[in-house]
């Protein structure tokens, strides 16, 4: 075992006002349904007058909002999406969390928003997992999906960055995804966001605004869509809410970073594997139809979305114009198959963490 960096920052202690009355008896988690079970206690954190206030822990519940609330109207609203898992031992460890605040602040960069300082953020974690611990799960699959979210909390309709905002921690455990093999669609009417726009940033309205194109995919029986550039809907954005991959005559291809796209932490950890492990590895431009020359080639092995939620997400159908293609089954050496049980194993503490991606 590679020594893991223990997540504590002495110097801040957060007040907690903790629940007298835990849900954790009522939960059955053979039967979770994703982001509806709450665990008992969330992080607020409120910016006013050009400062972060003092965190607290209290119960998870409602709250009241001004109806003027300047992110209902304008939607300056970002969010972060991670998980903890506690393995053999019963101890929790998180994913990369520092690259979650990294990204958080970079959105909120983009959305005129403050940063989120590391203390609050990591001591926020902290505390309120180890406040958590119960509800963090440890069956095979299984996690606390973390969701750190800002926004805006001016009570006023001008059209400007307000002046107040609020931080919060809120989290739910997770039981094992199941990767169906996907049936996406390049899409070539709709985008998702568009060079110069906030597509990097993972703020609520880009959420919003995918959708009603996937609606329109899924009735015509996809699960979800392969997203396109804005100018010419001709290269590979985005699959659904993951980053896309293919595996092309053995190497592994995905679409280059840009402001439309979103660093995916996941696809930065793959990218990492396929580098350790020797394999080919390209980021660039990649267009429909070098995808689908490459299926009737027979040269195109894999292709798959990578992302927090399912971690990696076999596609089996791409559509495109109106015409579905099929792609062969993965054999079980596949590295789509290598890499989700590689990632597994970092996860659960059965393999070495040698990049150091589990905080405690
Ligand atoms: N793209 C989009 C648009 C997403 O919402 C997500 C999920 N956060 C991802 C990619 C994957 O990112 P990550 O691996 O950090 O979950």
């Amino acid at each position: 075992f590679s020594p893991t960096p223990l997540l504590m920052i002495d110097t801040l202690t957060i007040p907690t006002q903790r629940t007298t009355a835990s849900r954790l008896p009522e939960v059955d988690f053979d039967q979770l349904e994703f982001g509806k079970t709450f665990a008992d206690h969330m992080l607020v954190v409120d910016y006013q007058n050009g400062e972060w206030q003092e965190p607290q822990i209290v119960p998870y519940g409602d709250m009241t909002v001004s109806p003027a609330n300047s992110a209902l109207h304008y939607g300056q609203a970002i969010f972060e999406g991670m998980k903890a898992y506690k393995n053999q031992d019963g101890e929790i460890f998180i994913f990369r969390p520092q690259d979650n605040l990294s990204r958080l602040n970079a959105s909120a960069e983009r959305m005129c928003m403050p940063a989120v300082p590391e203390e609050i953020f990591m001591q926020g974690l902290s505390q309120l997992i180890r406040l958590d611990a119960e509800w963090v799960p440890n069956f095979t699959g299984s996690a606390l999906y973390i969701r750190p979210f800002m926004f805006a909390t001016d009570g006023m309709l001008g059209v400007r960055p307000s002046d107040s905002y609020r931080f919060m921690i809120i989290t739910c455990p997770v039981g094992l995804y199941y990767n169906k093999p996907l049936r996406v669609r390049f899409e070539e009417k709709y985008v998702r966001s568009a060079e110069g726009g906030a597509g990097f940033a993972k703020n609520a309205g880009n959420y919003g605004a995918a959708m009603y194109p996937t609606k329109l995919a899924q009735e015509e029986g996809y699960n979800q869509l392969i997203w396109t550039d804005a100018s010419e809907h001709k290269y590979v954005e985005e699959s659904g809410t993951m980053n896309a991959m293919f595996v092309i005559d053995g190497r592994l291809i995905t679409p280059a970073l840009s402001t439309s796209i979103l660093d995916g932490i996941t696809r930065r950890s793959v990218l990492q594997l396929a580098h350790d492990w020797g394999m080919p590895v390209e980021e660039r431009k990649v267009s429909a139809l070098e995808i689908l020359a490459a299926h009737a080639a027979g040269t195109l092995q894999e292709a798959f979305g990578v992302g927090t939620a399912a971690t990696i997400a076999p596609i089996s159908v791409i559509g495109y114009q109106g015409e579905d293609f099929t792609l062969p089954t993965a054999p079980a050496d596949a590295f789509s198959h290598r890499v989700t049980a590689a990632l597994a194993a970092i996860r659960s503490g059965e393999a070495t963490d040698t990049h150091g991606w589990m905080v405690r």
